[in-house]
């Protein structure tokens, strides 16, 4: 049965501020929410698997589905490559009566907000430094020197658009973050 409010929650942050750790926290303990997978044109890296990490397309696929109306919202995030949120992958979630969550970035997560103002909550989670960013990347060990130097110069310029969304959360002890993040989304769907 189609859920009653079609409610969206939204995690963005710079890359390597912890949204996945956050995110992953959220997704096992709240059967309710399910991760919106979007389309993205890069290849997989690691474990990630088509259909579970992303739906993993090439840029003509993508261009097409640009030309069908078919995103809620996309954009080149980095080095050229594309990433969207699909509106069949909100239905489908909304489908199967849970709340979509989209980790995505701020520039897409401003658009969401604006198409669906009112059922929408934006947390944007905030290293506690630029600093302790590089080291959280560079400790995950996913990124090239060039990749790192790429995602580190864009994290200042994230960070400035902070006040666009409901709510900030500083991510300097890890299960703080998740609890706060928790509190929030219990209080956003009214439970
Ligand atoms: P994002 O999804 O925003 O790129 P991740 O969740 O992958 O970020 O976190 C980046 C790295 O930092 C990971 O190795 C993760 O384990 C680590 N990390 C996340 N939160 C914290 C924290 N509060 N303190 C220390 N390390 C953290
Ligand atoms: P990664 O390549 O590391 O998986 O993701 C790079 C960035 O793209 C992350 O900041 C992630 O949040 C963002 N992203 C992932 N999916 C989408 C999407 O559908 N739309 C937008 N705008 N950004 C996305």
């Amino acid at each position: 049965m189609p859920a009653a409010h079609k409610k969206i929650i939204i995690i963005t942050a710079p890359s390597g501020a912890g949204k996945t750790s956050i995110t992953h926290y959220l997704l096992d303990k709240y059967p309710n929410l399910s991760f919106s997978i979007s389309a993205a044109t890069r290849k997989p890296r690691g474990k990630e698997q088509d259909g579970v990490d992303y739906y993993f397309i090439s840029e003509a696929e993508f261009r097409n589905k640009i030309d069908e109306n078919a995103f809620v919202e996309w954009e080149i995030v980095y080095e050229g490559k594309y990433y969207g949120t699909l509106k069949t992958e909100l239905e489908r979630i909304w489908n199967q009566g849970k709340t979509p969550v989209l980790d995505i970035d701020v520039k897409g997560a401003i658009h969401v907000q604006q198409q669906f103002a009112g059922d929408c909550l934006s947390i944007f989670i905030e290293p506690p430094s630029i600093d302790e960013l590089k080291k959280r990347l560079s400790g995950r060990g996913s990124e090239t020197p060039e990749s790192l130097a790429t995602r580190i110069n864009k994290a200042s310029y994230e960070i400035s658009f902070k006040d666009h969304f409901n709510l900030t959360i500083v991510n300097d002890e890890l299960s703080k973050a998740c609890e706060e993040a928790e509190k929030a989304i219990l209080q956003f769907l009214g439970k």
